[in-house]
């Protein structure tokens, strides 16, 4: 039994839910590969090879995976599967793109948001927004799974794999990469903060959200998060959405301001370690998952959190 790790890395080497991913296929049980398939993959190859416990980092460089485009990375991890009984990615994004694709190809199982390992073939991955946890049981022979990054630690350094360079394949010529358009900001990546303060449809509107919340995140080194209402109403940008159909975090601390705490926006970051929210309502269901709850007027409380953090 041996794992192949599709890996996920930009231009600052490999993203943190790939180091969650190499986690989870080592409580697998059996060896565990890494490919890195893309173009200029050198300095996310040798950082792969440097997790512990990866034995292999099998290494896809050409023009046909420049842009990861899901056909034709789920073309080269169809090329490498032969021999593994499972494949794992991270559920992200590009993660939830190319595993259908590799399961369809391969004709296998898929068992996605996998939160925890209870051997090789039994899963659990939460369901109805994270309401209940099914334990799934599959004994195809090759599986696909997708694991929640939030619910496995990072794989440590200390590896010391080879790099094996192997065919890469043709483009398949299904999509092209027409162009990006990168957000850049100087607060940390949503999934990878230690501290997030989220806004809800409380703050109001857009000047609101920005004039209360920016000084607050920028006071605690924190990302920027927000509920689906807040976005919807256009108080934030998409990509700040946190829940059920946004990102699922765990930071360190979560702080909800003017949120309710629906059940699809829990499901995306109930796992938090430490859950601050301010609502002037007692009622909201946030504070049934709060660590910490001030029932008050966030316009005031909010403030006042900055300036005592600011006193010296
Ligand atoms: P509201 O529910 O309107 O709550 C606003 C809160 O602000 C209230 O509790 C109020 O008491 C408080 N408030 C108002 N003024 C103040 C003040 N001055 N001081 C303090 N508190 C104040 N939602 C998500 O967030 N993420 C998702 O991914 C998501 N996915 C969904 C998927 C589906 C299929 C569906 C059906 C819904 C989804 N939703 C999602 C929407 C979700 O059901 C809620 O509508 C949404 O989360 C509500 O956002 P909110 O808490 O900001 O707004």
């Amino acid at each position: 039994m041996s794992t192949l790790v599709v890996a996920e890395f930009g231009a600052a080497g490999l993203r943190p839910a790939t180091l969650s991913a190499v986690v989870a296929a080592l409580q697998l049980g059996g060896g565990v590969d890494l490919l890195v398939a893309g173009h200029d993959t050198e300095a996310a190859a040798r950082q792969g090879a440097a997790l512990a416990g990866v034995g292999r980092v099998l290494q896809a460089d050409g023009a046909s995976l420049a842009h990861q485009l899901a056909e034709n990375v789920a073309a080269q991890v169809l090329a490498c599967a032969q021999g593994y009984s499972h494949i794992v990615l991270a559920a992200t994004a590009q993660g939830r793109n190319v595993a259908p694709r590799v399961a369809a190809l391969l004709d296998a199982a898929q068992i996605s948001d996998v939160t925890r390992v209870l051997d090789a073939h039994t899963f659990e991955r939460p369901i109805y927004a994270g309401n209940a946890v099914a334990t799934v049981s599959c004994t195809d022979a090759v599986l696909v799974l997708t694991v929640r990054a939030t619910h496995f630690g990072a794989a440590p350094g200390g590896g010391a794999a080879a790099c094996v360079a192997v065919p890469v394949v043709a483009d398949s010529g299904l999509s092209s990469h027409q162009g990006s358009e990168i957000a850049t900001s100087d607060r940390p990546e949503l999934t990878a903060a230690r501290i997030i303060v989220s806004g809800g449809r409380g703050l109001g509107s857009r000047e609101q959200f920005e004039q209360v919340l920016t000084p607050l995140a920028d006071r605690l080194g924190a990302a920027l998060g927000a509920s689906r209402a807040a976005v919807d109403a256009g108080y934030a940008p998409n990509d700040w959405q946190v829940g059920q159909t946004g990102k699922i975090v765990a930071p360190e601390l979560y702080v909800a301001c003017g949120i309710s705490g629906a059940i699809q926006h829990l499901a995306g970051m109930k796992d938090s370690k430490l859950i601050v929210a301010i609502n002037k309502d007692p009622e909201a269901p946030i504070f049934s998952v709060a660590d910490i709850g001030l029932e008050a007027d966030l316009f005031a409380a909010v403030p006042e959190m900055v300036q005592a953090l600011q006193a010296p």
